[in-house]
């Protein structure tokens, strides 16, 4: 480690800070009311760079990375006057003192005779009467201060023998603590400041003595060598006893133990501990603390500079020097009347003092040589005059004008070294020591954490060149994908561009192909356009033929029917004479004779004759039929024409034709009324008769009858039938119809027969509607009893319900309710025939299928299979093929959607049950409404869990009639759910 082992090498000539003293301490001394004052005659400060401090750089002073400059401080000057003793006292009573002190003013007077002397102005003034206090608070105390703050400080005593240096500096003041001396009182303040823990304290206690260095605390060692620092100029004395103090008495115990030695050595020497000078050396040793961090930069041997950050601050340490000296008395060799020895004594003594005040000269002259080297005790004081240490120096005087001459040359001296201008320097240096130990703590760790990351960072290495390895064979294999990809869209590319080309060629011959085929078609139509026109022109020539020779048939025909008619009309009016005869015959028979008179036999040639009748009729209405029929033909026949005057000619014509068809038809219809009454009246005359019969063989006569003869019979049939025509006639359907509400059950009956019958003619709904039949025959449905008129009833209203227009009119008057409520009710087959063959009527009409089953009619349809009657169950199943059929259509036809009405009333499970009745007629209607069910895919579902397909299958294959077998085929091959589902159960069809 470079940096270590620069520290270990070099640390403490790099490393020294010379630092300016604070302003705040400066600032202290100034303010201080002990403080030394600036005197009148301020002797003249060096300005930084002046000759003083250059001289100090020249003589290899502090070498530091900073400044070397210090803050200037002044050798500061007091004078104490030694009180008179006792001889001076005795002495000199006669004579006034030499000085006059001027305390106040710090000045002094001496003295040259009676009326002349001189004043002196010196930092303080220190009278006879001072305390030991004072002059320790006004002397010594900013100098120690000064030490605790880490700056060298000298105090020394100046003078005559006797005049009190020792007193001042030495007392211990075992006897009164009032005489503790500097030395004593600047060991107390030191000790108070300093802390034992983080601070040293070390003493050393010299004499020196004809230029040789005593230890005074092991005065063996009397030649200690005055060591200097080339590069800091810094003198030690090595082998000097330093004894680290901790406390007061320790130091006194030193400081007699360095007395007596001193008294022992002086003895030894026959000296006086005047002839040598004491020098009390005080280290004080204090660690930095809480200086403000900041970056700086320190030297290393080579010279080259090493940034330390504030992270890495260094440690520093004050170690700074209290010395204090205790001078040889400064007597002069010639007045001290010494000789021999004491004369080379007093030579050396004075070779020191001599030195000391040459050097005090030059200083205090800026003179540019100091010769510090002349003695060793400017040696050991260059730090104390001209150097950084702050210095104080007390001059001691005595009163006695006797030596005059000694306390001028003492005041002159110390004139002088207030001229000394000294650039006091703090002495803080880098505990290197302590940061070394720090760095190499912290080195250690960063060492070991520095092995732990090079450790991972080996390991992140590996699993990262295993991850690019992977990552590089994931990288090559999709490379080759994507090549083998490209290569394959190129290709497929090139075929399509291929095939692009091909397509063109195609689309290209294509297109001639196809404007080749248009021309030729437009030529094509053409021909054909012209090739029709011809046609149609020649077609229409020959349909305009036709319709004539149709016209002309027709016309002959209608002459032929006119004739028919003409002869009907004779004999109908021969019938009715003949009846008309019969009747009044009947009645006359009826006034006359008996019931039993009339034959059975009579009555059945009355039967035969109206058969004969009935025969007639049929065979006119044939006619009248195949006569409608031509009538059709033609007239769709003349629709086709274009020739439209001969069309409105037809028309005309065709119109007559109708009038008198219609009026042919009136008198067909009034023929059959009266026919009808004929039968009714016929048949009630039989029922009479019969109960007559029956009346009179019960009174056990049986010939009677026969009274009649043949041709009185013929008349009296003859004469009933026309007067039954004639009744008729009279009668009119009004009166029929008001017979409906009769009182009598019987007359009801056979009203209801009699419209019955009428409305099993087509011709005849109209007017029974129009009457207002159909709401009679409702109401008699609705609230008779009987059963005939009930089932004869429904039979009338199923045969209304045959038309669209009456269907309708039974809807509005509620006629679906009240059938429903008959289904319901009614027990006799017939008559639930009846009802279901209405309501399946109504199943047959588009507009109704709602409203049928909204009013319950589908619900009452499949209520009335109940009565397992073969004629119901056909009519029921007649009714939901109807229904079924109209679902289908209105589904095709787009008017209808959702699930079939029929299966949510829940007609399935019986069409399924009787898709295959054994009776054709309700087979065949179930097969067909299966078919118009299974033809919706809404329905297929329900047709599928029902258990219907089968039969459906059923029906395709066996069903005997073509059209609903290939209707069942188409709807099986059509449903996507009965395709899915016959797949499912593995059914090929
Ligand atoms: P020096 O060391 O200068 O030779 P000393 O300190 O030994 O002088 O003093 C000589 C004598 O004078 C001593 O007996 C001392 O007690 C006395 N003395 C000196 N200064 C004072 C003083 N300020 N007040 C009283 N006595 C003093
Ligand atoms: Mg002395």
């Amino acid at each position: 480690m470079a940096f270590a082992s620069h520290n270990s090498k070099n640390g403490l000539h790099a490393s020294r800070l010379d630092r300016p003293l604070s302003v705040n301490s400066m600032k202290s001394l100034a303010s201080s009311p002990t403080a030394l004052t600036p005197t009148s005659t301020r002797p003249k400060s060096a300005a930084p760079g002046s000759s003083s401090v250059q001289r100090r750089n020249g003589t290899g002073a502090q070498k530091s990375g900073k400044d070397d400059s210090g803050v200037s401080g002044r050798v500061r000057v007091a004078v104490r006057l030694r009180p008179r003793n006792a001889e001076e006292l005795a002495a000199d009573a006669d004579f006034a003192d030499c000085v006059e002190l001027l305390p106040e003013l710090k000045r002094l007077k001496l003295r040259k005779n009676n009326w002349d002397c001189e004043t002196y102005q010196f930092d303080e003034v220190l009278t006879e009467t001072a305390s030991q206090k004072r002059v320790y608070e006004v002397v010594a105390k900013p100098v120690v201060e000064s030490v605790l703050e880490g700056y060298n400080g000298t105090v020394m005593a100046y003078g005559q023998t006797g005049t009190g240096k020792t007193f001042t500096l030495g007392r211990l003041g075992e006897e009164d603590c009032a005489d503790r001396g500097i030395m004593v009182r600047a060991m107390e303040d030191i000790l108070a400041d300093i802390s034992p823990e983080h601070d040293t304290l070390t003493v050393s206690y010299l004499q020196l003595y004809m230029e040789t260095v005593q230890d005074l605390l092991a005065p063996e060692r009397d030649n200690i060598a005055i060591v200097e620092d080339p590069k800091t100029g810094d003198v030690s004395l090595p082998g000097t006893t330093l004894v680290e103090l901790k406390d007061q008495k320790s130091f006194l115990e030193l400081l007699q133990t360095g007395e007596a030695n001193r008294f022992a050595s002086n003895t030894k020497l026959n000296t006086e501990s005047s002839r040598s000078h004491a020098l009390l050396l005080v280290n004080v040793k204090r660690s930095a603390k809480n200086k403000q961090e900041k970056d700086f930069v320190i030297h290393n041997e080579n010279g080259n500079s090493v940034h330390v950050s504030k992270g890495h601050r260094v440690p520093t340490i004050r170690k700074s020097k209290l010395l204090i000296v205790d001078l040889a008395g400064s007597e002069r060799v010639d007045k001290s009347g010494s000789e021999g020895h004491q004369l080379e004594e007093a030579k050396a003594i004075n070779l020191s003092l001599t030195s000391l005040g040459k050097c005090i000269n030059a200083l205090a002259e800026n003179s540019p040589h100091v010769p510090t080297r002349d003695s060793k005790l400017t040696r050991l004081l260059r730090d104390s005059f001209g150097g950084t240490a702050r210095t104080s120096l007390i001059i001691t005087i005595g009163p006695s004008p006797r030596h005059r001459g000694e306390t001028s040359s003492t005041i002159l001296f110390g004139q002088r070294a207030m001229k000394v201008e000294n650039m006091v320097k703090l002495k803080e240096e880098f505990d290197y020591k302590s940061l070394c130990r720090r760095l190499e703590a912290e080195l250690d760790k960063l060492i070991a954490d520095n092995e732990r990351q090079a450790q991972a960072i080996f390991d992140g290495e590996e699993d990262m060149e295993r991850k690019l390895e992977e990552a590089g064979t994931r990288v090559a294999e999709a490379e080759s994908k994507v090549a083998a990809a490209l290569e394959v869209i190129s290709k497929e590319k090139q075929r399509q561009q291929k095939e692009l080309v091909e397509m063109m060629q195609n689309l290209q011959i294509e297109r001639a192909h196809r404007e080749r085929l248009e021309l030729e078609l437009r030529e094509n139509v053409q021909d054909l356009q012209d090739k029709k026109k011809k046609q149609i022109y020649a077609e229409n020539e020959k349909h305009q033929k036709e319709i004539r020779d149709i016209l002309e048939q027709h016309q002959q025909e209608i002459k032929d029917v006119q004739t028919r008619l003409a002869n009907e009309c004779g004999q109908r009016e021969r019938l009715e004479k003949e009846l008309h005869e019969a009747n009044i015959c009947l009645q006359q028979s009826k006034e006359i004779l008996e019931p039993e008179n009339i034959h059975k036999e009579e009555l059945s040639d009355l039967k035969q004759m109206l058969e004969k009748e009935c025969e007639l009729r049929q065979q006119a209405e044939r006619e009248l039929d195949a006569f409608k029929r031509e009538e059709k033909k033609l007239t769709n026949g003349i629709t086709e024409k274009n020739d439209i005057g001969e069309i409105w000619v037809l028309k005309k014509r065709l119109e007559q034709e109708l009038l008198e068809r219609e009026k042919l038809e009136d008198e067909i219809k009034s023929l059959k009324q009266q026919l009808l009454q004929v039968h009714v009246d016929a048949e009630e005359r039989s029922r009479t008769i019969g109960k007559g019969s029956s009346a009179r063989s019960s009174g056990g006569s049986n010939s009677t009858i026969s009274l009649h003869t043949p041709s009185n019979m013929k008349d009296t049939i003859n004469g009933q039938r026309a007067t039954i025509a004639k009744l008729f006639e009279q009668v009119g359907l009004q009166k029929i119809l008001s017979l409906l509400e009769s009182e009598d059950v019987d007359v009801r009956v056979h009203a209801v027969k009699v419209v019955a019958n009428l409305a099993a003619e087509e011709v005849n709904q109209e007017k029974i509607v129009e009457a207002g039949g159909l709401g009679s025959l409702l109401t008699l449905l609705q609230s008779s009893e009987d059963e005939t008129i009930r089932r004869v009833a429904a039979g009338a209203i199923a045969n209304l319900a045959m038309n669209e227009t009456n269907q309708e009119l039974i809807m509005a008057q509620g006629g679906i309710g009240l059938l429903a409520r008959t289904a319901d009710d009614a027990e006799d087959p017939q008559t639930l025939r009846m009802v279901a063959g209405a309501i399946a009527n109504l199943c047959g009409n588009d507009k109704l299928q709602i409203k049928l089953r909204e009013e319950g009619g589908i619900r009452a349809l499949l209520g009335m299979v109940r009565s397992r009657h073969a004629d119901v169950l056909a009519q029921v199943a007649r009714g939901i093929a109807n229904f079924a059929k109209c679902e289908s259509r209105g589904a095709a036809q787009g008017y209808r959607t959702g699930r079939s009405l029929l299966i949510e009333d829940g007609a399935l499970p019986w069409i399924v049950a009787n898709a295959n009745n054994e009776a054709s007629s309700i087979r065949r209607h179930i097969e067909l409404a299966l078919c118009h069910l299974a033809q919706h895919e809404v329905n297929a579902k329900d047709v599928v869990s029902g258990g219907a397909l089968w039969e459906l299958i059923r029906i395709s294959r066996e069903c005997s009639r073509e059209d609903i077998r290939s209707l069942a085929q188409r709807t099986l091959n059509a449903s996507p759910t009965f395709q899915a589902e016959l797949r499912r159960l593995h059914v090929t069809y």
